[in-house]
């Protein structure tokens, strides 16, 4: 269940080729301009108990969120996307805002965000600076994973499918060594057995994130791990999909690249969740 935390906020329009698909083009531009966000980090640095920064990451945090940990997961995030899908964060700032609890992060960003209310966290992008804001809770971690995801991934590609976005950060929000055995993942794979396997028709025809439900968030997830995991091939698929997107050209919908369709990932996809494995590429199992 995502869709109380996943809004991008991205100012991208201009950026969007011609020729781009109108539901391609849809998701990248699922966006509320928002220019008044006069509350930057910057200007507010008194309030902050803890600071930290680390290359062009900086953290601002209203209470001491075990700043190893935080970096540790930032930095797995980073290191699996470069991994992964060869995403790299570029050097300009990405910004961790943390606020001590839910009032303190609704009152922060209410009148310039108002769909903070609604969220446990968010991603917004302030001109060339990558913010995340989110509060202590006990979904702290996983809630930083996903939107951490989401900025560097908005770093270094001018715009991406919405399942794409939304699958890696969903993918990327669970520590490496929690995949194979976490309860989606054993859901999916009960799911196969009668089954189902996720549509990549209706993943690409998702109009806007605001629309997006709790089965298309589901559904985007599964279809990223199908990729990342399923072979050396469809991994390639998805790599080289979005090594064009970053070289600012329009690939066209996933189903049709034909990396994609000469990987023959996609008819096997119900067969790959009645198994259903999860890579341990870095053999990391922190956390
Ligand atoms: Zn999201």
């Amino acid at each position: 269940m995502r869709d109380d935390s996943s809004t991008v906020f991205s100012v991208q329009f201009s950026r969007v080729p011609c020729g781009w698909s109108s539901v391609m083009r849809q998701s990248a531009l699922r966006v509320f301009i928002l220019v008044n966000l006069t509350l930057t980090a910057h200007a507010q640095q008194s309030r902050w108990t803890v600071e930290g920064k680390r290359g062009s990451i900086e953290i601002y945090a209203e209470f001491d969120p075990g700043m190893q940990d935080l970096w540790e997961n930032v930095d797995n995030v980073a290191r699996e996307l470069k991994d992964l899908v060869a995403v790299e964060p570029t050097d300009k700032p990405i910004q961790i805002i943390l606020f001590r609890d839910h009032g303190s992060y609704v009152r922060y960003l209410a009148s310039s965000v108002p769909q903070s209310r609604q969220r446990r966290a968010i991603f917004y992008q302030n001109g060339d600076v990558y913010q995340v804001y989110a509060f202590r809770s006990r979904t702290l971690t996983t809630d930083l994973r996903h939107e951490v995801t989401h900025a560097i991934l908005h770093q270094h590609l001018p715009f991406l499918p919405l399942w794409i976005d939304e699958g890696l950060a969903e993918y990327l929000e669970e520590p490496e060594s929690f995949r194979s055995e976490s309860s989606r993942t054993k859901s999916a794979r009960w799911k196969a057995r009668v089954g189902w396997s996720p549509s990549i028709q209706s993943l690409e025809n998702i109009p806007n994130a605001e629309s997006m439900n709790a089965d298309e968030y589901r559904d985007s997830w599964a279809m990223t791990c199908l990729l990342l995991n399923e072979s050396e091939a469809s991994r390639q698929a998805l790599r080289d999909y979005l090594a064009v997107i970053h070289k600012g050209e329009a690939p066209g919908p996933f189903s049709k690249f034909q990396k994609a369709v000469d990987s023959g990932v996609i008819p096997r996809a119900n067969s790959y969740f009645r198994k259903m494995s999860i890579r341990l590429d870095s053999g990391s199992s922190r956390q």
